[in-house]
């Protein structure tokens, strides 16, 4: 049995503890949503008023070169390479995921129907996250294309010469269950296919290596483990061999070789530039790169592999403990045991009232959240940046009292919101 003591142990010995100081949370709240919205970084708010007061009010026109605006997708970019494992000017921030993937996956289509023509189908996996589908089901119409969906494990099973383009998403939004991406990657380039990454829920999460797994193209988000705020700039990488192969369709002017030139034919930019588009929200770069700021304080303190080791702490414990704590009331694990194939998340299934219990929690200042399917699933993220263990042993307590107490079957808990 662990006890809250433990716990607290646990925490005493932490060499992330401090981290939990660059946060502005809210008082009484145990925050398990950080892979949905990651929470207010407390640089943010005097650094997007700075942006606002000084940068736009004083600055005016002058801060793209004087504040640095026009520079802010690049050095963003930068940061974020250096937590994927991708190599300087190699990324950009820019855009929403959805947008860069339709990016990414034209340029990956185009190249791949270019060396080898005649390859039909884009390979991905049912329970991606939907707009990846409806993106690659939109790019499939454009062009003739065949949407092939396979269940997780048989996603190896079903690459082959027919093959242009294997889209996966990294770790799965729903079960929070992580793909091999070298040994995929490897997969789709042995069937001369190419390989593009969804990072939405690894980067800052897991440790990425883009370079190392020979990744093709890899794209994520800026709101979820990377602290953006709602809506934050999402991210762009891919792989030097490939950049300046393709002109990406949205090609606006911030993708021009020389934007201010203003010329009226279209030159594409050098490198990863080019998957930029048009003019981008710098309030919302602003408070992106507090967000990056927060994960690039624990460089010092062991990165992303001390991150990982802390994640994966938090995630057992939290398994350890339902199951300890929570027996008998009908939960079920989604979420791998296996650490090489769990992401930052645990998620609980339940044949009925998932989404009353994660509303009764939410009451209860324990905010997780709720994704049907069948069964449905109660969804716990778990950020090692500013959760303690004493956190998720506070968690599961409640947890525990909300279906022992049949608390979640009061009326307020089971009607229905617009997001969940
Ligand atoms: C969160 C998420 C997105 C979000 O896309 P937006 O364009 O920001 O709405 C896309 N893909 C995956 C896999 C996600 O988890």
């Amino acid at each position: 049995m662990t006890s809250l003591t433990d716990c607290r142990a646990l925490d005493a010995q932490d060499p992330l503890r401090s981290l939990r100081e660059l946060f502005a949370l809210p008082e009484g709240v145990i925050y398990l949503d950080g892979n949905s919205l990651g929470p207010l970084p407390q640089a943010a708010p005097e650094r997007v008023a700075r942006a606002v007061r000084e940068e736009w009010g004083e600055g005016l026109i002058r801060s793209w070169n004087t504040a640095g605006w026009y520079e802010l997708p690049r050095r963003l970019g930068d940061k974020i390479a250096t937590l994927v494992g991708a190599g300087e000017h190699e990324v950009v921030a820019t855009d929403s995921t959805s947008i860069n993937l339709y990016k990414v996956l034209s340029a990956a289509l185009a190249i791949a129907c270019a060396d080898a023509p005649g390859r039909r189908t884009i390979v991905s996996e049912r329970s991606n996250f939907p707009t990846d589908l409806y993106i690659a089901e939109g790019l499939c119409r454009e062009r003739g294309l065949t949407l092939k969906l396979v269940e997780h494990e048989e996603v190896a099973g079903a690459i082959d010469a027919d093959t242009a383009v294997l889209m996966l998403t990294h770790v799965n939004y729903r079960t929070g269950a992580m793909h091999d991406m070298r040994e995929l990657t490897a997969i789709a380039h042995a069937a001369g296919a190419l390989a593009v990454w969804d990072l939405a829920h690894s980067a800052g999460a897991v440790e990425v290596d883009l370079r190392g797994a020979d990744a093709d193209f890899a794209i994520g988000c800026g709101y979820k483990y990377l602290n953006g705020g709602p809506g934050a700039p999402a991210f762009v990488w891919v792989h030097p061999r490939h950049a300046e192969r393709f002109w990406q369709p949205l090609s606006g002017w911030w993708s021009h070789a020389a934007p201010f030139a203003f010329t009226h034919d279209y030159q594409p930019a050098p490198g990863i530039a080019r998957y930029l588009c048009g003019t981008q929200p710098i309030l919302s770069m602003v408070a992106l790169e507090c967000g990056l700021d927060t994960l690039l304080a624990a460089q010092p303190l062991g990165g992303m592999a001390a991150l990982r080791r802390k994640s994966l702490a938090l995630t057992d414990l939290f398994i350890r403990l339902v199951e300890q704590h929570c027996g008998g009331y009908g939960l079920g694990l989604a979420t791998p045991r296996d650490h090489r194939l769990r992401g930052s998340q645990v998620c609980l299934t339940r044949e009925t009232g998932a989404y009353a219990i994660v509303q009764a929690l939410i009451a209860r200042g324990v905010i997780g959240d709720f994704r049907a399917g069948r069964p449905d699933i109660l969804r716990f993220g778990f950020t090692p940046l500013y959760l303690r263990f004493e956190d998720v042993w506070h968690a599961v307590e409640h947890l525990r009292q909300v279906l022992s107490e049949d608390e979640w079957q009061r009326p307020e808990f089971n009607q229905q919101h617009a997001v969940t």
